[in-house]
């Protein structure tokens, strides 16, 4: 084993029974929700007694809003909710790192200059959304950060990691053993796999992280995250297709609803064998509407956008054509 696979610690977080606790208290008040029961492994903090003593500043950057299609304005899936100075990263897409880079200067976020990059969910280990990974556990470390990056993520999330870190282990060893200055510590990995269907995947005092299973064709193992920090309530699709019930249960009291979606107009002009996958993988715009009228969020916004030769215009008027809520069309770099 190498000296890199050595050193990449993982655990398992185990179901928890039921998320209806969590859900009766407050969305975003400072009064904890009641305790979820369970069982956790590893080094969570699942305390009941934890309170979320975040001082109330919580935004959601969009880091990249884009698909597998190589839009030059739209970087690969990443966004980060970012908590009294703390980034959480959701998704790993390439160009995750330089994103949030251009994201702290545009927006003065300390929080996503990239030695501070330190905590990533993963919702599917689709490549689009992970192929960032590499540059997200190295690129940090040699820019200074000391702490390892925990990564939670579905199952595979550690294998993935492993032999992320097995590839690049000459480039750890010279730059950590040689003249180089590095750290010997900031290039692990802290893995948390999740398992499960609705699971306590991550708590400290600023940010109780529930992932949740969400239907996304052939994965069995795709995941959304709900965010409840002191100020808001966050939840974050990930690649979907249509839950509607599933996100109104999520989004109970969410400020902000951040789902993916695709254009109807562009999807009808897709052959049929396209039209297939993505009416199983993905959202269209009228579903979203519909799952917006079911969720009832503060704002919906729209992400991971698939038009196929629709604008902008036609998606948002295939969503608000089933829901009259606010909705906002993501792009690179929005702060909400
Ligand atoms: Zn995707
Ligand atoms: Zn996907």
């Amino acid at each position: 084993m190498s000296k890199i696979g050595a050193t990449t610690r993982s655990c398992r977080i185990l179901l928890v029974a039921s998320l209806q606790l969590a859900l009766l208290g407050s969305c975003s008040s400072s009064d904890p929700p009641a305790p979820t029961t369970g069982e956790t492994v590893g080094e969570l903090p699942a305390s009941p007694a934890l309170r979320l003593t975040g001082g109330g500043t919580t935004r959601v950057v969009l880091l990249g809003t884009g698909t597998p299609n190589a839009h030059p304005d739209r970087g690969g899936p990443a966004l980060a909710v970012v908590v009294d100075g703390v980034a959480y990263l959701v998704d790993a897409g390439p160009g995750v790192v330089r994103n949030a880079a251009s994201a702290a200067r545009e927006h003065g976020l300390v929080a996503l200059v990239a030695d501070r990059l330190g905590h990533v969910f993963l919702t599917h280990l689709h490549s689009d959304h992970s192929t960032g990974l590499a540059d997200l556990i190295l690129g940090p470390w040699v820019l200074g950060r000391t702490d390892p990056l925990v990564v939670v993520g579905p199952s595979g999330t550690g294998q993935l990691t492993r032999h992320l870190s097995a590839a690049y282990a000459q480039d750890v060893e010279i730059r950590r053993d040689g003249l180089e200055p590095a750290n010997s510590t900031g290039y692990e990995t802290d893995v948390r796999e999740i398992e499960g269907d609705e699971v306590l995947a991550y708590e400290d005092q600023r940010v109780r992280v529930t992932a949740f299973r969400v239907p996304h064709g052939g994965w069995t193992n795709a995941y959304g995250y709900r965010f409840e920090t002191a100020d808001r309530t966050v939840v974050v699709s990930g690649d979907t297709g249509p839950a509607p019930e599933l996100m109104a249960r999520m989004c109970t009291g969410c400020d902000l609803l951040i789902h993916e979606v695709y254009a109807r107009a562009g999807w009808e002009r897709r052959e049929p064998r396209w039209q297939a996958y993505h009416a199983s993988f993905h959202t269209s715009g009228p579903e979203l509407g519909r799952i917006a009228a079911a969720a009832q969020p503060g704002l919906l916004v729209l992400n991971h956008q698939l038009l196929w030769g629709a604008t902008p215009e036609q998606l948002l008027a295939e969503v608000a054509g089933q829901w009259d809520g606010p909705i906002a069309y993501g792009n690179d770099l929005d702060v909400y």
